[in-house]
């Protein structure tokens, strides 16, 4: 039964070869995102097979993080300048170190991230900031992943977590969750202040993940953490714990990672536990596959409780900026540093760019068909802009003018008002433009517009262009000069003088 079947089945892909790969094309083919438009347009498909076909500007936008469970493909593009300031609407179900659950919301790109798969993306100059008044976690990329794939990408950026209730964690790439991160890299602040006195909290936070239970491989993290806290604190330079919280995942390598930086903490808890470690914070679930961690990481506690720890040392900060600009192939940003204690960040990315020089006419416009023009680089020389214009028909000229000429010779002086300015005007056309004269006796003129004055007395010389679009006439009256007069009278005598 089942060999028939299948000799079916390959009759059937024999016959309709063409028709079966069009239809796996267009349910395989991405959506093409191009613009912040684009991205909004996610929420609306959140299943969606997507890809990035530009770097995209997120400056100027307040984003509402989005759940997402489809494909997104950044095809090395980037999306930059990604402000967060209010956790997304979806709510999931978080787990402590004893499994006790807690109602959470989630900030980031994304909410919450299911069955995800997200490759080759960028985010740079992100900045996250969430006053969390519900249970929270925070991530630049996702709040929340379960059973999703981060494949070869990179966030830098800032994010800070404000916890106003219990259970609160902050992550680099994702604040909680489940799925495998490879090949990424997370250079980020991260800023967690407890604000819940009351109750003592549940904090976590981690270069990749703040909470959770994931393969992470081939991943780099430069962290810079400050969390003060006055519950549970789980840092690690990796992951803040590493728990499988109740989700059904079986995963475990954490191998070939770097990690760089530090995380600067408190724990104002009688119960004092302060976990914070270069790789895995808290080992509650231990990977099976566990090495290869190169660290450069420093643990720093302190037991002074009074004061939030920031990465802001002064009490009054002096901040100077200086704006780096984009050369064709480099990003610019602002760099801000305090001048009192050398704290320093950088925000407002701007794209690579080209400085375009002059427009190029490739092909000309005419009566029939559109010109064509183009623009290079003038750094390095790359075609910016290419662009068709339209065919404008110049407006007919017509030039009237009086010359008096001293001198019977050749006069370059009406070549040079004439055939040079029509030709400054319009270059081709000057070439046909036919010359003629109305008093021959008085004025010669060649077809290069060359006039010479043959004896005393007044005539025209006219023109026109081959499409009638240039013409005019110089009415010329010729004299004899000065020099002319004196030989003419010296050999001839006043007499000839008629
Ligand atoms: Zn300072
Ligand atoms: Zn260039």
């Amino acid at each position: 039964m089942m060999k028939k079947l299948l000799s079916l089945l390959l009759v059937l892909l024999f016959l309709l070869p063409a028709g079966a790969s069009a239809l796996a094309e267009g349910a395989g083919d991405p959506i093409e995102i191009s613009d912040l438009d684009g991205l909004l347009a996610i929420a609306e498909r959140p299943d969606g097979n997507y890809i990035l076909t530009a770097d995209i500007d997120m400056a100027g936008l307040s984003w509402k993080p989005i759940p997402f469970s489809g494909k997104l493909d950044g095809a090395g593009h980037t999306l930059y300048n990604l402000q967060v300031t209010d956790a997304g609407d979806d709510m999931r179900v978080t787990r402590d170190g004893n499994l006790k659950a807690y109602d959470t919301f989630f900030a980031g790109l994304f909410s919450v991230m299911e069955h995800a798969t997200v490759v080759d993306l960028n985010i740079v100059g992100a900045y996250i900031e969430i006053d969390a008044q519900s249970h929270c976690f925070v991530g630049i990329l996702a709040g929340y992943m379960y059973r999703c794939s981060i494949q070869g990408c990179s966030v830098q950026g800032r994010a800070r977590l404000n916890n106003y209730a219990v259970m609160s964690g902050i992550g680099g790439i994702v604040g909680y969750g489940a799925g495998d991160f490879g090949f990424c890299t997370a250079d980020v602040e991260l800023i967690f202040e407890d604000r819940n006195l009351e109750e003592r909290c549940e904090q976590f936070m981690g270069g990749i993940l703040a909470c959770g239970l994931v393969n992470i491989e081939d991943c780099t993290v430069y962290i810079d953490g400050y969390d003060s806290c006055h519950g549970y604190v789980h840092d690690g330079g990796l992951v803040g714990m590493y728990y499988y919280c109740g989700m059904d995942v079986h995963s475990q390598s954490v191998r070939r990672n770097r990690i760089y930086g530090q995380i600067s903490f408190f724990e104002d808890n009688p119960n004092r536990r302060a976990y914070c470690e270069p790789t895995l914070g808290e080992e509650m679930s231990v990977p099976g596959n566990y090495y290869s961690n190169e660290r450069e990481f420093e643990r720093n506690e302190t037991k002074d409780y009074s004061k939030v720890l920031l990465p802001e040392q002064c009490d009054e900060p002096e901040i100077h900026f200086t704006l780096t600009s984009p050369t064709c192939d480099s990003w610019g940003y602002v760099y801000h540093e305090c001048a009192g204690c050398g704290y320093h960040w950088i925000d407002s990315y701007f794209p690579p760019q080209h400085s375009p020089g002059e427009w190029e006419i490739v092909q000309s416009a005419t009566a029939e068909h559109e010109g064509l023009r183009e623009r290079h680089c003038t750094v390095c020389g790359e075609l910016t802009d290419s662009e068709s214009f339209p065919y404008v028909p110049p407006e007919p000229q017509y030039v009237e003018e009086v010359v008096t000429v001293y001198g019977i010779e050749s006069t370059e002086t009406l070549r040079v008002r004439f055939k040079d300015s029509v030709q400054a005007r319009h270059a081709k056309d000057a070439e046909a433009l036919t010359w003629t004269s109305d008093n021959p006796d008085v004025l010669s003129v060649d077809q290069d517009g060359n006039v010479t004055g043959l004896r005393r007395g007044t005539g025209s010389v006219s023109y026109s262009s081959a499409d009638g679009l240039y013409s005019g006439v110089c009415t010329v009256t010729v004299y004899y000069s000065f020099w002319q007069w004196v030989l003419i009278i010296l050999c001839f005598g006043w007499i000839w003088y008629i």
